[in-house]
């Protein structure tokens, strides 16, 4: 039992997160809850503290809105919460897309599919930041938040919380998309909010750390990890991890039999490596 909670520690955390947001935002609606109350891209705190979704706002921008105080204090509130724990943090711990893309690359795993298309991935995880500057670019021509028309986030969103649109139809295109066209495709190729994420992720506090003199090479951690790319240093030297893809989903750590990961503060990280 103890050995289980071990392994899924995290994960059960981010479903309990995951799952449970999703609750507040549905009480909201359903019966005037006031914890949290909007949607994933514009919500209130306790009516007081504004949360905006910054890549939202710099398609507003783009499409040449002004943008009010409230939202600019959302945006500001955001910006540096995953400034603090992880830009893709939202992705592995509040994005509810994160479920299905996890599930169908579950089912990749327990039927085979990873083995019979091999492990070279047909696209680059480089398309995301296309999609993202594309978005912005629609944005400016026609003058509405592109993304946040199609976005199949808040579809999903929409579709829980209020039961409205084309929500479950979003959630089974995504998960058939992952599982039989490209693994992790949406969220590890796609997405440009996962892509606008990682660019802020690169600055960010909360980092895994690699401590090579426990690493025995089992690769446990590779074959959990969405972004398997960001853990180019397994088997090599100590580093944290600096990539911005990096969900901090922290899979790699809870896998890990012999204490070769774990979260670190990333000036400490530093100077756990350069002995300062
Ligand atoms: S990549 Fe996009 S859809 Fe996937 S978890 Fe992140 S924000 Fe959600
Ligand atoms: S490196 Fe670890 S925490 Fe980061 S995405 Fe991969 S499994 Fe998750």
């Amino acid at each position: 039992m103890r050995n289980l909670w071990n392994h899924y520690r995290y994960l059960i955390l981010r479903r309990v997160t995951q799952i449970g947001l999703l609750f507040l935002y549905f009480g909201a609606n359903a019966w005037g809850w006031t914890l949290i109350q909007g949607n994933l891209s514009s919500s209130i705190i306790l009516g007081i503290i504004p949360m905006s979704d910054p890549y939202a706002a710099l398609q507003m921008l783009a499409a040449g809105a002004v943008l009010s105080v409230d939202l600019l204090i959302g945006v500001g509130v955001v910006t540096i919460f995953y400034l603090l724990f992880g830009g893709r943090a939202f992705c592995s711990w509040v994005c509810p897309i994160n479920m299905i893309t996890d599930a169908a690359n579950g089912l990749r795993k327990v039927i085979g599919i990873n083995r019979v298309q091999g492990i070279k991935q047909p696209a680059s995880r480089k398309i995301r930041y296309w999609v993202l500057a594309l978005s912005l670019i629609i944005s400016a021509i026609m003058g509405v938040a592109a993304f946040e028309f199609v976005s199949p986030i808040s579809m999903v969103h929409r579709g829980i919380v209020f039961g409205l649109g084309f929500g479950w139809a979003a959630m089974l295109i995504i998960f058939l998309f992952d599982l039989f066209v490209l693994k992790n495709g949406w969220c590890g190729h796609i997405c440009p909010l996962g892509g606008f994420y990682s660019l802020l992720g690169k600055f960010s506090l909360i980092r895994v750390q690699h401590y090579e003199e426990n690493c025995t090479l089992c690769m446990k951690c590779k074959d959990v990890c969405p972004e398997h790319q960001v853990l180019y240093m397994i088997g090599k030297e100590s580093l944290p991890v600096l990539s911005g893809e990096c969900t901090n989903c922290a899979r790699c750590i809870e896998v890990c039999d012999d204490d070769a990961l774990g979260f670190s503060v990333r000036n400490m990280a530093k100077n756990k490596k350069t002995g300062e």
